[in-house]
């Protein structure tokens, strides 16, 4: 099952961060946003709204910030959702790793997906992803993976790397899989760079282009030998290049679905790039729906919503004679409007990646967890 069949809703729980990652991508959104909690009240109405529309029960907590500073609202959340979804709810978490232990404790028995954030060993994560003060957070991530996979006994969990590539670890991936491994980590996917998401489309931000540097060729030949190494040692080490290679497919994923991603200024968005709704850039496509108070529902932006729904690979004019689309879907929406400012616009850099991946390790059998 590729990634554009991955149904689920996300709930976009709070800014609160713990960690300062240097490459944040809504960093400075963030700053400059008082900080802001997804209410209660609106994810349990988006719990039954998509429980009612869609088949799956799959929830889903994510950004802008770190969730699991909003414990006690992810508890209840998921609580509603398993009173309203019964057994079939099945959970999935990205966090920043860097809990204490009552979370922990509480992930064990309540999440069956934690992808944590981790960019590679721990010189590398350390300078990427450190606290405020500029202390190390290799070590509590560390401690908290190796804690849940010895506590793991016969739970349905899965704990995961989800993997920045920057130039720091593009050539270390080799080293990556040796290192998740030594942490009990089995499944690793990992993810290009890209310019962070502010006010203005890339194209219209020379200094920000001419800044952003990621040598994708280099990252292309050292993921292929740190795919079949991996392979030899019964590990996923995935790209969200190759997100949908396990399959076929003519959409790139569920944005152009899409499912609900709730956001903490009380919309609705398609996509992880886009995490409140009020902001009036480039990126306000993705906002499909706005929580009213007053009525206590979700109204919704027919256009907006279409115009996704319409994105295929067999109206994207660059897509439609290649042949790594059924493998593609005409890439990730979020990053092309990023940088394009157009639903259709093309990263000619990453098209030619797909394709020599394609070529090269695909198409690939069916994943057993697909890209967050
Ligand atoms: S970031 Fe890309 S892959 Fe993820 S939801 Fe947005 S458009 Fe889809
Ligand atoms: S590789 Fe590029 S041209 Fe080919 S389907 Fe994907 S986005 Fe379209």
């Amino acid at each position: 099952m590729p990634h554009s069949h991955k149904q689920m809703i996300s709930f976009f729980l709070t800014t609160k961060c713990d960690l300062r990652c240097v490459y944040c991508y809504n960093c400075k959104e963030r700053l400059e946003l008082e900080e802001k909690t997804l209410p209660l009240e609106i994810a349990k109405a988006g719990i039954d709204e998509f429980f009612t529309n869609n088949k799956s029960r799959h929830i889903r907590f994510y950004g802008p910030g770190e969730p699991t500073q909003e414990f006690e609202l992810m508890s209840q959340i998921a609580d509603y959702a398993r009173q309203k979804g019964g057994k079939e709810v099945t959970t999935e978490l990205q966090t920043n790793g860097a809990f204490n232990s009552k979370v922990r404790g509480w992930l064990l028995d309540n999440l069956n997906i934690v992808w944590v954030s981790f960019d590679g060993p721990p010189d590398i994560q350390n300078q990427q992803r450190p606290f405020p003060n500029n202390k190390p957070s290799a070590p509590i991530i560390e401690e908290n993976i190796l804690w849940l996979h010895r506590n793991r006994g016969n739970r349905d969990l899965m704990v995961g790397a989800r993997v920045t590539m920057t130039s720091l670890n593009i050539h270390r991936q080799i080293e990556m899989v040796d290192y998740f491994c030594s942490l009990g980590i089995r499944y690793i996917w990992t993810d290009p760079e890209f310019p962070a998401v502010e006010k203005n489309p890339v194209c219209d931000d020379e200094k920000k282009y001419e800044q952003y540097e990621f040598n994708m060729e280099l990252y292309v030949d050292n993921f292929i030998k740190a795919y079949k190494y991996a392979r030899l040692k019964n590990i996923f080490y995935g790209s969200f290049l190759t997100c949908n290679f396990d399959g076929e497919t003519k959409i790139h994923c569920r944005a152009c679905t899409p499912v609900p991603h709730l956001t903490p200024d009380g919309y609705v968005s398609a996509c992880d790039l886009v995490v409140f709704g009020a902001n009036k850039n480039h990126m306000n496509c993705f906002i499909y729906g706005k929580w009213n108070k007053q009525k206590k529902q979700f109204e919704y932006y027919p256009k907006r919503l279409k115009a996704m729904q319409d994105r295929s690979v067999d109206n994207i004019s660059h897509c439609k004679d290649c042949f790594a689309k059924l493998h593609c879907g005409g890439y990730c929406l979020g990053e092309v409007v990023n940088e394009t400012g157009m639903l259709d616009g093309q990263k000619p850099i990453v098209c030619r990646a797909i394709r020599t991946l394609l070529k090269e390790i695909g198409p690939l059998e069916k994943f057993d967890y697909l890209h967050p």
